[in-house]
């Protein structure tokens, strides 16, 4: 039996099973798995084989089961034998797990000898991941080797029908990490006392509390006191990206948002995720500050012991809990880095000395028709590997930019990092490397090659061209994408895979990111895109939303009717600047041409004013998808493109539409609606030539990647009507749509290639 079977209570799990069914034998772990033998009535070794499946603990993942048959041996009883061998590298690594119901009741006994603790854990929870630094999993190989256990855990940890049996991060009062509680300078403000109630009063009074946590640092603060939130915000600089916010328990998050079934079974799985959620209308309103501009809020529930005893202290008030870093730089893991690092950010500091070794951000997911897709997949999900449809050779891809995540290839399964980060910092590069070193080292793998973005200039292209010291294969960032969503589902031939993002290098010289491409895993032709964008100002033009709009419209209408409808835009952003931007444009100095499809967002966000400014990726779009969700369908525009009769390649002509949205913009249209046409006009179109493309291709497969499927409303509608014209659909759901799961792609994309 193969899966993730080891360190999560799977032997002693089995034993229990074998004495309810009356069965003799025994279990071990082995280089494959388990590996169980077994004697008894048929009947029962049914059941019990039923069972091993239906009644697994919680953080196992069971792969596959062979059953065969055995000579009948002699065995007395049914017991535990060690393991057969040393760990090898066919195991897999749990990811760290929400403090479990049996642990949490412990925690909250007076008369337990864990009564408060906050590192209490079992064979069913706690951390993993996080605290492992090599294998095999054993307590010397993790950060909890130099706490040495108390007679009392040593006990539980040896007995095998103990629910603490081989726990390696087991821990007490008397002999595991603790607790305390400094002010922003690192004196310890508690002296006698429990400094988690403190910490809790604290934030009820408005101060910010650095607390540490499972994969790093979150910055906390009471998320119904606006004053409190705003000023967490000034001092991060973060000023519109919203916060992600913890709750006590399910029962509070619905005075406050929609949770759908689907959403409720991640909220409170295992993984704890951040969930987006919708907002209710007349709930539970939080601070201002909090997620200014979106109709939906990130949010999760506590998932260690400390987090639990924190929202008590804090009275079951709505925790905003923030990555503890400033600005962009990876997450704070260390005590003495986040004191030097986040001091201008928390007036105290909630410390522990477990150590943490991988740093794993929160996980955020998005619930959708029929089951969620990630945004972020971190702490909680990486390492799992996604299931590959056959056995690849060992590649290492290195992801793109942005959201950088890394993967690594081990027959049948690719290994996933958690989230890197956006790689321009040399503290996410250091971490990056890290991060590649340990999934080597982990899961064992040689790697024979590297798969890397085109991107010349991307600190992860440069690290696979000249440090890897393997040989390197270059993946388009939009194939990545199409194979990476190709990959999660199993599938394999040749299919029709839309591929909308914001920016990628495109193997014309341009940027690319509003791609259809008739791919396989080995390559891809370029069968349709949408029209080149000129950009003045290249990168400034991203930030700056408000020159693309100026691009586009006036290619649309031209300079001259698009001044004759008398938009205020243009004189609040300043008629000097939007000349020299309208000379750019036409003598095409410094415009480089993009077909993204996350810049015809930014260009409508900019019109309408709702956003002439970016601080972040992807910001004007999200904020376009929440106000086109407060349209009223019954009055919403119907815009419309014309497709290009051209053969080669099609692309469509978005002129109608930006002219029809530049007038309605002119004559006051409320901007939801306009918001809301857009969306449907651009699913039209992406409808349309996919039909048309399958057509022309003898396809009957989609596939949907690229940042903007993150987009809820354009991945859901743009399947139905997909599916109603006859053609499979797949969109992700284990990988995110967006940078963060290109590396899966390019991993099986360069696995492709025959190596000389
Ligand atoms: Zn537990
Ligand atoms: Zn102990
Ligand atoms: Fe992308």
């Amino acid at each position: 039996m193969s899966g993730i079977v080891q360190g999560v209570g799977f032997r002693p799990f089995v034993y229990r099973l074998a004495c309810r069914f009356g069965l003799r034998g025994w279990v071990s772990n082995t280089v494959h798995g388990v590996k169980i033998e077994v004697v008894g009535k048929n009947g029962a070794l049914d059941r019990f084989a039923e069972s091993l499946r239906s009644e697994a603990p919680p953080m196992a993942e069971i792969v596959s089961v062979r059953r065969r048959k055995i000579k009948p041996a002699l065995y007395e009883t049914f017991e535990i034998r060690s393991s057969i061998s040393r760990t090898g590298r066919t195991t897999l690594i749990s990811p760290d797990a929400a403090v479990c119901e049996d642990c949490l009741a412990e925690m909250r006994d007076p008369a337990n000898r864990r009564y408060r603790y906050p590192f209490i854990n079992c064979t069913n929870c706690g951390p993993r991941y996080t605290i492992i630094l090599d294998v095999p999993y054993d307590r010397a190989n993790t950060t909890m080797a130099s706490f040495s256990m108390c007679p009392e855990c040593r006990a539980e940890f040896e007995n095998p029908l103990d629910r603490r049996f081989h726990a390696q991060p087991n821990a007490c009062p008397v002999c595991g990490p603790r607790v305390w509680l400094t002010d922003n300078r690192g004196r310890q403000v508690t002296e006698k006392g429990d400094p988690v109630s403190r910490a809790g009063r604290l934030i009820l009074e408005g101060a910010v509390v650095a607390v540490k946590g499972l994969g790093g640092f979150h910055l906390a603060v009471d998320a119904t006191n606006e004053e409190a939130v705003a000023r967490l915000r000034q001092r991060k600089i973060r000023q519109d990206k919203p916060f992600a916010v913890m709750f006590p328990d399910p029962g509070s998050v619905r005075a406050c948002c929609r949770v759908s079934t689907a959403a409720r079974k991640y909220l409170t799985g295992p993984g704890r995720p951040i969930v987006l959620l919708p907002r209710k209308r007349r709930g539970l309103r939080l601070a201002w500050s909090v997620a200014p501009c979106q109709d939906t809020y990130g949010i999760m529930l506590p998932y260690t012991p400390l987090h639990y005893l924190l929202l008590e202290a804090a009275s079951g008030r709505p925790l905003v809990m923030t990555s503890g870093n400033s600005s962009d730089e990876p997450i704070e893991i260390d005590n003495r880095d986040a004191l030097k690092r986040l001091s201008h950010l928390a007036d105290y500091f909630l410390l522990h000395d477990r150590p943490i070794f991988m740093r794993a951000d929160d996980s955020v997911v998005q619930p959708v028709r029929g089951g969620i897709f990630p945004l972020r997949r971190s702490r909680g999900y990486a390492p799992r590997p996604i299931r590959l449809h056959k056995e690849l050779p060992p590649v290492l891809a290195v992801g793109g930019y942005l959201k950088n995540t890394i993967c690594l290839i081990r027959g049948r399964d690719a290994f996933l990092s958690q989230h890197v980060g956006d790689l321009d910092r040399t503290d996410t590069y250091r971490f990056f490397v890290l991060t590649v070193e340990q999934l080597k080292k982990l899961f064992e793998v040689v790697p024979d090659r590297v798969a890397c973005d085109l991107h010349p200039d991307y600190l992860s292209t440069r690290w696979a061209l000249s440090e890897s010291g393997l040989p390197a294969v270059g993946v388009q960032h939009h194939h990545a994408h199409i194979v990476a969503c190709m990959a999660e589902h199993g599938l394999s031939g040749k299919l029709l895979g839309l591929a909308m993002d914001g920016t990628g290098y495109g193997l014309d010289g341009n940027t690319w990111g509003g791609e259809f491409l008739a791919a396989d895993e080995a390559g891809f032709k370029r069968v349709g895109h949408l029209p080149y964008v000129p950009l003045p100002g290249g990168d400034a033009a991203i930030r700056e939303t408000w020159r693309t709009a100026r691009s586009v419209f006036s290619a649309a209408l031209g300079v001259d009717r698009l001044e004759g409808l008398g938009l205020g835009l243009w004189d609040r952003i300043g008629r000097g600047k939007v000349e020299a931007i309208d000379r750019m444009i036409q003598g095409r100095i410094n415009c480089p041409l993009s077909s993204g499809c996350g810049r015809l967002f930014d260009a409508v966000a900019a019109l309408v004013d709702l956003r002439t400014e970016v601080l972040y990726e992807g910001q004007a779009a999200i904020e376009l998808e929440s106000l086109a969700a407060r349209a009223d369908p019954g009055k919403t525009p119907v815009y419309s493109f014309e497709s290009k009769e051209d053969v080669d390649c099609l692309v469509p002509d978005l002129g109608p539409m930006f002219g029809a949205i530049a007038h309605d913009v002119a004559a006051g249209l409320e901007a939801s609606l306009i918001a809301r046409g857009f969306h449907d006009c651009l699913i039209r179109m992406m409808a349309a030539l996919s039909v048309r493309l399958c057509d022309s291709e003898s396809l009957d497969r989609v596939v949907l990647s690229g940042g903007v499927f993150n987009n809820r409303y354009i991945s859901e509608k743009l399947s139905v009507i997909l599916h109603r014209a006859g053609l499979r659909v797949y969109a992700h759901r284990l990988v995110p749509p967006g940078d963060g799961g290109i590396s899966l792609g390019q991993a099986v994309v360069a696995a492709q290639v025959k190596l000389e």
